[in-house]
């Protein structure tokens, strides 16, 4: 193999590498942030849930409250892979018998945050599901939940 061929061969791998691990990346990177992003729901949903008696349905962003408290830090009230701020389940609080359930959606997040692949929503039983697309907007719509 000529040294010209060798260089070209050299290229040629590198490039591959290249293009294999940079999805790679990306997808980690994306990983990463979505549990981030579930982290920060479960502790956002059970701090609303310990203070829900200290903001009403009528206020606007009870998770500004929150941060403003110094219940949550500043860092945990949005996605940290689009830095917009969660979207709370107002129904929830109003719904008793909802408590504890591994299906009443209380915090959640614009399907946009993570590329339109999914979202992270957390249940009132306290765990936290990244669903897909499609389960997210039949969830929203089973809950009555407006986006
Ligand atoms: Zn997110």
């Amino acid at each position: 193999m000529s040294r010209r061929a060798r260089f070209r061969f050299v290229v040629a791998v590198a490039i591959v590498l290249v293009a294999v691990a940079i999805p790679s990346w990306l997808h980690s990177r994306d990983l990463t942030a979505r549990l981030a992003c579930g982290s920060n729901m479960k502790g956002i949903a059970t701090a609303l849930k310990v203070y829900s008696g200290d903001w009403s349905l009528d206020d606007p962003d009870p998770i500004a409250m929150l941060i403003a408290k110094g219940e949550i830090p500043a860092s945990a009230g949005h996605c940290p892979a689009s830095g917009k701020p969660y979207r709370i389940n107002r129904a929830y609080f109003t719904a008793p018998h909802a408590q504890n359930s591994s299906t009443t959606v209380v915090v959640f997040e614009e399907l946009a945050n993570h590329d339109g692949i999914g979202a992270n929503m957390c249940y009132s039983d306290g765990h936290a599901s990244f669903e897909k697309a499609g389960d997210v907007q039949r969830i929203l719509v089973a809950q009555r939940i407006s986006e």
